[in-house]
C-alpha cells in the first residue's frame, strides 16, 4: 500500500536516502530541510525516476514551520501517514569546553525538532484514524561516550518520547524508533572540536551506507497496519559500539 510520507532532514545522508527508498517503494513523498538546492534536484531525481516527491523548506526548531510542513502533506495529497522526524545534529565536544550554543542547538534540532514533529503529526493522524512516527535516535540514546554527552542526552531524550508516544497511542498511532550506528552522512562536518573532530574520524572508518538505515525505515513502513516495529538498532558489523 502506498502512503503518504513526510521526511525532516531530507537533504543529505539518511533523510536523503530514506527519500531515494521510500520513493522508489511508490510512496507519496514530502521533503523538508533548510537547504532547499538540495531538496530540489532530489524531488526531481525521484520524479524523473516515477515517484512523487515534493519539497518545501523547513526549520524544525520553529514548531509553526513544521505545523505548516505537515498540512501541506496533508494538503498536497489528502492525509500524512508517516512522519519520519530524522532532522539532527551532532556538534560534539567535552563539556568542560563549554559550549552552550552548541548544546542548545542539539537540544533545539534533535529533541524539540522531534516534539515540534509530534505537535504537528498527532492531530492530523488522530483525526484521520491513524498514522506512523518514525522517530530517527541513535546507538547514543542507550549508551553514553566521552564528548557525546548532550547529543546522548537528546538520543536518550527521542528514545524515551517515543516509548511515551507508543503507550499514549490508543492503538491508532505506530512509533518507530531507528537507532542508527556510524553512518556515511554530513553529521560529523558540524564537530567544530578538534580532538572530538579526530576520534570521529577513526569512528567512522566502518560507517554504514545510508541506504543501510533507509531500508530499516522502509521496513518498519512497510508492515501490516496491525504491526508496530518499535525499535530497531543498526550497527556496522565492525563496529563494537
Ligand atoms: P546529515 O548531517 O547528513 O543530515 C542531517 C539532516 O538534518 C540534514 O538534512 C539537515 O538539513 C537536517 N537539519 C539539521 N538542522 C535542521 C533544522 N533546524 N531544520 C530542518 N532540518 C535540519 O546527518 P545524518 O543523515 O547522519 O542525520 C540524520 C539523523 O540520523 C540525525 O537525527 C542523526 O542524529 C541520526 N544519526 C546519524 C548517525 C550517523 O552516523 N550518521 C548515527 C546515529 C544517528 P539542512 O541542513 O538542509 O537543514
Amino acid at each position: 500500500m502506498t502512503k503518504v510520507v513526510a521526511i525532516t532532514g531530507a537533504s543529505s545522508g539518511i533523510g536523503e536516502a530514506a527519500a531515494r527508498r521510500l520513493g522508489a517503494d511508490g510512496h507519496r513523498l514530502l521533503l523538508g530541510a533548510r537547504r532547499t538546492d538540495r531538496l530540489e534536484a532530489l524531488s526531481k531525481e525521484i520524479n524523473e525516476a516515477g515517484g512523487t516527491a515534493e519539497f518545501r523548506r523547513l526549520d524544525v526548531t520553529d514548531a509553526d514551520d513544521v505545523r505548516t510542513f505537515v498540512a501541506a502533506a496533508a494538503e498536497r495529497y489528502g492525509r500524512l501517514d508517516v512522519l519520519v522526524n530524522n532532522a539532527g545534529v551532532m556538534p560534539l565536544s567535552p563539556l568542560a569546553a563549554l559550549e552552550l550554543a552548541e548544546w542548545d542547538r542539539m537540544i533545539d534540532v534533535n529533541v524539540r525538532g522531534v516534539l515540534h514533529g509530534i505537535a504537528a503529526g498527532l492531530p492530523v493522524m488522530r483525526a484521520q484514524g491513524g498514522g506512523h512516527f518514525v522517530n530517527i535516535a541513535s546507538v547514543g540514546a542507550y549508551e553514553v561516550s566521552p564528548t557525546a554527552a548532550v547529543y546522548c542526552a537528546t538520543k536518550f531524550a527521542v528514545r524515551a518520547i517515543s516509548e511515551g508516544l507508543r503507550q499514549e497511542s490508543d492503538g491508532r498511532v505506530r512509533v518507530t524508533l531507528v537507532s542508527p550506528g556510524v553512518t556515511e552522512s554530513e553529521l560529523a562536518d558540524g564537530i567544530a572540536d578538534p580532538a572530538a573532530r579526530e576520534a570521529m574520524r577513526a569512528y567512522r572508518a566502518v560507517a554504514l551506507p545510508a541506504s543501510a538505515i533507509a531500508d530499516a525505515i522502509a521496513y518498519a513502513v512497510s508492515q501490516p497496519p496491525e504491526v508496530d516495529v518499535n525499535e530497531i538498532v543498526v550497527r556496522p558489523v565492525a563496529s563494537a559500539q
